[in-house]
């Protein structure tokens, strides 16, 4: 039998490069890594596909599927619900894999308490600073003024929760495969505290953040 997988939560705010970093993994092409795939009420950004990127569906599916159970965690960003299904998830880590939830820190809060430590290994990713934040979610051009100004809202919120997650990293620009190689160092059980991308405390994030 195989040995029982982990569950892998990254988070990050907009704007951190959470899926820059986590590139790599999608596709199952990194062994043992798999991603969850999370259901949203959120229309398809341009070149999304449903079921590889999400699984894009109506308020009242999304509804339905909480009603009956079907997602372990489930959360509302922006005026979207967002939740990651359960049996998918279940059968991945009994499959031995290490399950990717790129998740918000509400979720993954949720995902925490439902979770033994030794199953959970969690990642909160922050860029630099503010300014850093705010020019990549302008940079974007995809998202909406209104939709800038809640993302950076709530990635000021994010940064406290930062001191729920076992590793704090910093994703400087053009620096995220950096990132990634530590988050698979930080699978192996591997000591990343020399790298400069590493933060040792929430406290230490709110301060390089704001200075
Ligand atoms: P976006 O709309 O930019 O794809 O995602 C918005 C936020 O929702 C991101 O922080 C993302 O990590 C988070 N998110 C995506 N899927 C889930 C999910 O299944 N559950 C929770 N709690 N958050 C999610």
């Amino acid at each position: 039998m195989n040995k029982r997988g982990k569950v892998l939560i990254v988070s990050g705010s907009a704007g951190s490069g959470k899926s820059t970093v986590l590139t790599p993994f999608k596709g199952g092409k990194i062994d043992p890594f798999r991603f969850s795939v999370s259901a949203t009420t959120r229309a398809p950004r341009p070149g999304e596909v449903d079921g590889k990127d999400y699984l894009f569906v109506t308020k009242e599916r999304f509804e339905e599927m909480i009603e009956k159970g079907e997602l372990i965690e489930h959360t509302t960003f922006n005026n979207n619900y967002y939740g990651t299904p359960k049996a998918p998830l279940e059968s991945m880590i009994e499959d031995g894999q290490i399950v990717i939830l790129e998740i918000e820190v509400d979720g993954a809060e949720q995902i925490m308490s439902l979770f033994n430590k030794e199953d959970l290994i969690s990642v909160f990713l922050s860029p630099p600073d503010y300014t850093t934040l705010e020019a990549r979610l302008r940079g974007r051009g995809t998202n909406t003024e209104e939709d800038i100004v809640d993302r950076l809202e709530r990635a000021k919120v994010e940064l406290e929760y930062s001191k729920l997650y076992g590793h704090i990293l910093f994703n400087f620009d053009n620096r995220a495969s950096d990132v990634t190689d530590a988050i698979v160092k930080i699978t192996k059980g591997e000591d990343v505290s020399g790298f400069d991308i590493y933060c040792e405390s929430a406290d230490a994030l709110i301060h390089k953040f704001y200075n």
